[in-house]
């Protein structure tokens, strides 16, 4: 399954185009114009088996020094970038939302 991707942003989240077929990277005119016309507060994406942040998610951490959330069928966890890779956790509230969206990708 291609991983889906999103930006979380103040108000909600907003799917933005994977143009990667292993792993993901934002459409970037997509990606250049939720930045421009929103408040960016995180990145989601999803993982077909864990949520451990690839070799590619951690570079792009250093490049996007947001929260990034990952998504996959028995997790979701999120993360920062600060003095290496932490955990962080994800306030209740959000965690089911994210949930509703993780579920609505299998229907
Ligand atoms: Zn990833």
């Amino acid at each position: 399954m291609k991983e889906r991707c999103w930006l979380l942003l103040d108000d909600g989240v907003i799917e933005v185009s994977n143009k990667s077929e292993n792993g993901f990277s934002f459409d970037p005119e997509e990606f250049h114009d939720v930045l421009t016309n929103h408040k960016v507060l995180g990145i989601i994406h999803t993982h077909e088996k864990n949520c451990a942040p690839s070799i590619h998610d951690i570079e792009g951490m250093m490049w996007w020094n947001f929260p990034w959330i990952i998504m996959a069928p028995t997790c979701i966890k999120g993360y920062i970038l600060d003095l290496g890779v932490k955990e962080i956790n994800i306030n209740p509230f959000f965690l089911e939302m994210l949930k509703d969206l993780f579920m609505k990708l299998s229907d």
